[in-house]
């Protein structure tokens, strides 16, 4: 599948049925899986052959899934997760232990920002939060002895800020350690971090790639680009013997291409458990079958809105990559040049009481903790995620009160811009 263009991995790639087999990827709708011999188990056990044995570990749905979105991202390898934050979890967790230090975007989603800043902090790993827009020294100057990873979102959900991968892979790869990348808003459609230098890929599924609103996921990619061995002081996890699995060394038997999955599933899913449930996987099969014919009609209609709040005189400020007043334009022509995403967010006049009587007078778009829908939907942090600060607060956090962040689903863009003019004025 891997010359084919994307469109049609969108539709195709991660299970090629042979004759008289499903057309559609089977739901395994099975826990455990048979075998005739214990010594056919043992093997697996063993990782000595590759096949199923627990659907905790892996399960052939889930894996032809983890297959598209490997071949969607250019990766060598993937895994499913059950979330968005436990595909994040991993893909750090996987390289980091109690005296690690990550260094990260500021710019990142706030589940994302707790799981490293409290929880990940509670186990030991530091961090040291950047912001997108530093400088190559500034950034240089984060990285510490202990340092084993570095974390960004090719366009943070919900800043918008647009990350400059290469800026970041470099500095990331001078200090022998990968670029984890979340790449949930653009999808591989509009960007393909692994072909600036990414390491590694996330997404929380749950968005665009399932794009209905309807089954909570995640998934790790893997480029197969990263050398272990040659930093394997920093990665014992991957290049001594893991002791819980016959003395395996991850990355000598399964090379630079299998080892971060492999241990990903066999250490971390087996203790951990997050997987991904085969009728999710299923859900979000369908969603990918359509991705690329979605994401241009998400870009439309975020242009288009983003267009038409910039020259509405009640509306103070909109943020939008593809805007060229926008901050991140120039980057995000370098990065996006099929555009970002469906995600605008815009200040109105009015504050909090203005943001709020808006939003209770728009009719397509719905009042949701939600993006990345085939509805568009929409939020006012100050009245819902951060009610509990006050105006100043918000201010200070780069989120003013009359904050408006909307995600442009699949409608017509003309009856989109009639809601919100008619709920404007
Ligand atoms: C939503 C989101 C997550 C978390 O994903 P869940 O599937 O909700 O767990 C992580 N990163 C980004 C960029 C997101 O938008």
């Amino acid at each position: 599948m891997s010359n084919y263009n994307i469109d049609t991995k969108c539709v195709q790639a991660g299970y090629t049925p042979k004759n008289g087999e499903p057309r559609q990827i089977p739901i395994v709708q099975s826990t455990t899986f048979k075998y005739d011999t214990s010594e056919d188990m043992g093997k697996l056990f063993d990782l000595e052959a590759s096949g199923y044995f627990y659907t905790r570990l892996q399960n052939p749905t889930n894996d032809h899934v983890a297959a598209k979105i490997a071949e969607l991202e250019g990766g060598v390898a993937a895994m499913l997760t059950s979330s968005g934050q436990a595909a994040n979890f991993f893909a750090l967790f996987n390289i980091c232990e109690c005296g690690s230090h990550i260094v990260s975007s500021a710019s990142i989603y706030g589940g994302t920002f707790n799981l490293i800043a409290v929880t990940m902090a509670k186990m030991g790993i530091e961090v040291t939060f950047v912001s997108p827009d530093c400088t190559e020294e500034e950034l240089n100057a984060a990285f510490k002895d202990n340092t084993r990873a570095v974390f960004g979102e090719t366009i943070a959900n919900p800043a918008l800020t647009v990350l400059d991968i290469e800026k970041f892979a470099k500095a990331a790869h001078a200090h022998g350690v990968p670029l984890i990348v979340d790449n949930t808003f653009p999808t591989p459609v509009n960007c393909r971090p692994i072909e600036w230098g990414a390491d590694i890929v996330t997404h929380s599924t749950t968005k665009y790639m399932d794009g209905h609103g309807a089954a909570v996921g995640g998934a790790i990619v893997d480029s197969g680009n990263f050398d272990w061995m040659a930093h394997a002081d920093k990665f014992p996890g991957l290049t001594t013997p893991d002791e819980s699995y016959h003395g395996i060394v991850y990355a000598e038997k399964f090379g630079k291409e299998g080892a971060f999955i492999t241990k990903c599933t066999a250490q971390l899913m087996r203790d951990l458990g997050c997987i991904q449930s085969p009728q999710h996987a299923f859900i979000l099969n369908l969603g990918l079958e359509s991705l690329h014919v979605r994401m241009p009609k998400h870009v439309e209609n975020g242009q288009a809105v983003a267009e038409f709040l910039s020259k509405h005189p009640k509306v103070k400020k909109v943020t939008y990559p593809g805007l060229p007043t926008d901050k991140y334009y120039e980057i995000a022509q370098k990065y996006l040049p099929n555009g970002g995403c469906g995600v605008v967010s815009f200040e109105i006049e009015g504050g909090r009481a203005g943001a709020e009587s808006f939003m209770k007078k728009l009719k397509l778009a719905a009042i949701e903790t939600h993006v990345a829908d085939a509805r568009t939907c929409c939020l006012n942090p100050a009245t819902s995620t951060h009610r509990q600060m006050t105006d100043e607060q918000l201010e200070a956090a780069g989120i003013p009160a009359g904050l408006v962040r909307m995600s442009c689903g699949l409608e017509n863009k003309e009856d989109l811009i009639a809601d919100i003019e008619q709920a404007l004025a």
